[in-house]
């Protein structure tokens, strides 16, 4: 019998997701979305095979179930499955921002016959929506699971299999692990670039002619400033331990960058100029 992989969130990343299985296996793909608009679009743009009339309905042929939306809404996704009649055997896994609330969350399915794997693509883009779906959206990105025993490792072949079609590389990372990098390299960056386009809107105020100079560098370094407000209000909330940690790390930081220009301090400006080019040179 062929097999179903079911998408809940027909967005950008779930209708990638459903491009990349469909690039490597022949198998039935069914979704739903709470829109109904992005459901006729995932038909029409061919990304899925047929919309579930419901998610009690789709999880119940489901070999795969992956859940795409943003994270509190997966949260209580979970918490809708764990209540659910689900096929025996399912894989299970999400695309989430964050790790550590929804594979505790998902510790209401160990008492099912199904596995849940928690996952994350490393990469995507400001847009939203399944039209901007692309079937290489995460070619040669990180894709990280965070399975909570290691017995898993079956399983985790298993996923990485349905998942083949991404081209991905394959990471393992304890959620803890994950929330506190993510933290650093993604959810922080987008505080910080969503606040310096607030700075440039409230200097604006004043002059209309700063926005129209701002190009370059501060298009560059804000562009993700245009991101989905929904996913990224998920991710501040789900992340608060690591974000708060890194916002009092900021702070001291920024105090430090003060006191140098307060003395005019060339020599310490210069290195801390340096230190950043070096290390943001040796990057890979
Ligand atoms: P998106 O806005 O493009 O898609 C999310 C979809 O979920 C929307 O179509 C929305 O209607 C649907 N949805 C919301 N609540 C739902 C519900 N209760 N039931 C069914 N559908 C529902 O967002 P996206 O960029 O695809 O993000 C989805 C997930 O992927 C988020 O958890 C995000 O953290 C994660 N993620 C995003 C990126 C990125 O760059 N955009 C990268 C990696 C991971």
């Amino acid at each position: 019998m062929e097999r179903t992989a079911f998408i809940i969130g027909l967005g950008l990343i779930g209708g990638s997701i459903a491009l990349a299985i469909r690039s490597e296996h022949h198998v039935r793909i069914t979704g739903y979305d709470i829109s109904d608009e992005q459901q006729k679009m995932a038909l029409s743009l061919k990304v899925i095979d047929e919309v579930a009339p419901s998610i009690e309905e789709g999880v119940k042929n489901a070999d795969l179930i992956v859940l795409a939306t943003p994270v509190l809404k997966t949260e209580e996704l979970i918490k809708e499955l764990c209540q659910l009649e689900l096929k025996s055997g399912a894989l299970i896994t999400d695309v989430g921002s964050t790790k550590k609330k929804i594979v505790e969350t998902a510790s209401c399915l160990a008492e099912k016959d199904v596995v849940f794997i928690g996952g994350h693509p490393m990469a995507g883009s400001h847009k939203s929506g399944v039209e901007a779906a692309r079937v290489h959206l995460f070619e040669n990105a990180f894709y990280i699971f965070t399975p909570v025993n290691k017995s898993d490792t079956r399983h985790i072949i298993q996923l990485q299999n349905w998942l083949k079609g991404t081209k991905a590389t394959f990471l393992e990372l304890t959620p803890d692990d994950h929330d506190r990098f993510a933290g650093a390299i993604s959810h922080f960056p987008h505080i910080v670039a969503a606040s310096l386009v607030h700075q440039l809107a409230n200097l604006d105020g004043d002059d209309r002619l700063v926005s129209q100079l701002a190009a370059g560098g501060f298009r560059d370094i804000t562009r993700i400033a245009s991101s989905s407000p929904t996913m990224w209000r998920d991710i501040l909330l789900h992340n608060k331990e690591s974000l708060l940690t890194l916002l009092d790390e900021w702070l001291e930081e920024m105090e430090k960058v003060r006191n140098m220009l307060v003395h005019e301090n060339a020599e310490a400006i210069f290195h801390y100029f340096q230190a950043a080019k070096s290390f943001r040179e040796g990057l890979p």
